[in-house]
């Protein structure tokens, strides 16, 4: 199988060029031509030779994935159902929000994380996407576009990005590259579930890429029951490395905070979480989200619009920045992993 040429980063790319005696302005062509006139096939770039683009042609494909299913949701946001070359499923999410088009990408064929109350989880990880499996997430979506530009990226789907560190990265380098794609890094959000070791490396890495932690709990005997990573990283832990990513970027961290009714979702676990965020303020803004039920975990409970507005107002009451986050695509299932996980589970029909 050869691999996706959306594996290279620019620098790889001239590395290999160079290596097959080109000379190095030709990596850059062959950058123009994946990433701004985005072709798909090397035969369309026809400032190379003949004998380099069959060579290219030799060593790479330009795309990895297989479209399977595109389902379209009353708000305008479609999920696609990819295929990878060795016949496992992916999904991505295009949403269009005020500011522009959002593209939510995967990182991992299922996650090792195992949070309860996510489809994702519940297949576990197979494996990690490669960088270019994750470039071409967003490439096929901007193919399928006509006159609009995909402006925004959040690494927020399937897997946890920062347990696929490396590929997670390079996949940010290739799509911020002004001469590629030219995403703005203010336009791309990576959300962990809290490796701490991690968040210091991202810290020190030269992009502006805005950085997500889903906390959903204001303490670790909640936050252990519905993620498992807490029980190995607790809470301390992680604000240790958030408070180190904040004094290293000065940026601003959002906080996702998945509500849960009756289990996470009442008065006294809002002022825990008010508490636990006070001395971060104007760094921390909570991002209230509504939970989106999946069939094989029906222990939870979306928490009724009281109790969310309730949760809402004591942030607010307590200076924390905080939103009740819209939720797209509701009717096709466009929370991570559910249209794969039911794909799974019912061996392909719906
Ligand atoms: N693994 C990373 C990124 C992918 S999950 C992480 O956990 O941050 C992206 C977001 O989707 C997380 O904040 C997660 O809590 C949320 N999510 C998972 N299952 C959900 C569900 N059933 N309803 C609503 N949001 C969900
Ligand atoms: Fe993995 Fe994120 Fe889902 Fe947890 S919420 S299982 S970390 S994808």
């Amino acid at each position: 199988m050869k691999p996706s040429i959306y594996n290279l980063t620019k620098k790889a790319l001239i590395k290999w060029v160079v290596a097959q005696k080109e000379k190095k302005f030709r990596a850059l062509q062959i950058w123009e031509w994946l990433y701004r006139k985005r072709v798909t096939d090397f035969n369309e770039m026809t400032n190379l030779s003949n004998d380099f683009v069959n060579c290219l042609n030799a060593h790479f494909v330009i795309n990895p994935l297989k479209k399977l299913i595109i389902q379209e949701s009353f708000d305008g946001t479609k999920k696609y159902l990819f295929k990878l070359l060795d016949h496992q499923l992916i999904e991505t999410v295009l949403m269009r929000q005020k500011y522009g088009l959002s593209v939510c990408v995967t990182t991992q064929v299922g996650c090792k994380m195992g949070c309860s109350f996510c489809a994702s989880g519940l297949l576990n990880k197979k494996r990690d996407l490669s960088t270019g499996e994750i470039v071409a997430q967003v490439m096929q979506i901007q193919h399928s576009l006509v006159n609009e530009r995909v402006s925004h990226v959040v690494v927020m789907g399937i897997g946890e990005p920062f347990d696929n560190y490396e590929n997670v990265l390079n996949f940010l380098h290739i799509i911020n590259d002004d001469r590629g794609l030219a995403i703005g890094a203010r336009h791309i959000t990576v959300s962990t579930s809290g490796l701490a070791a991690k968040i210091y490396d991202f810290a020190t890495d030269d992009l502006q890429v805005n950085l997500a932690i889903s906390l959903h709990a204001p303490n670790n005997e909640i936050r252990s029951c519905l993620m498992r990573i807490n029980r190995l990283i607790p809470i301390e832990k992680l604000m240790k490395a958030i408070d180190f990513y904040t004094k290293t970027t000065n940026r601003r961290v959002s906080f996702e905070y998945l509500l849960l009714s009756k289990v996470n979702d009442q008065v006294h676990h809002a002022k825990r979480l008010a508490n636990l965020l006070k001395n971060k303020k104007k760094l921390a803004y909570v991002n209230l989200i509504l939970y989106n039920p999946i069939n094989e975990h029906d222990q939870y409970v979306r928490s009724n619009k009281e109790d969310v507005l309730r949760f809402y107002d004591l942030l607010k009451k307590n200076k924390i920045n905080c939103v009740i986050r819209q939720k797209f695509g509701r009717d096709i299932d466009a929370a991570c992993g559910q249209l794969r996980a039911k794909q799974a589970f019912s061996g392909g029909k719906r």
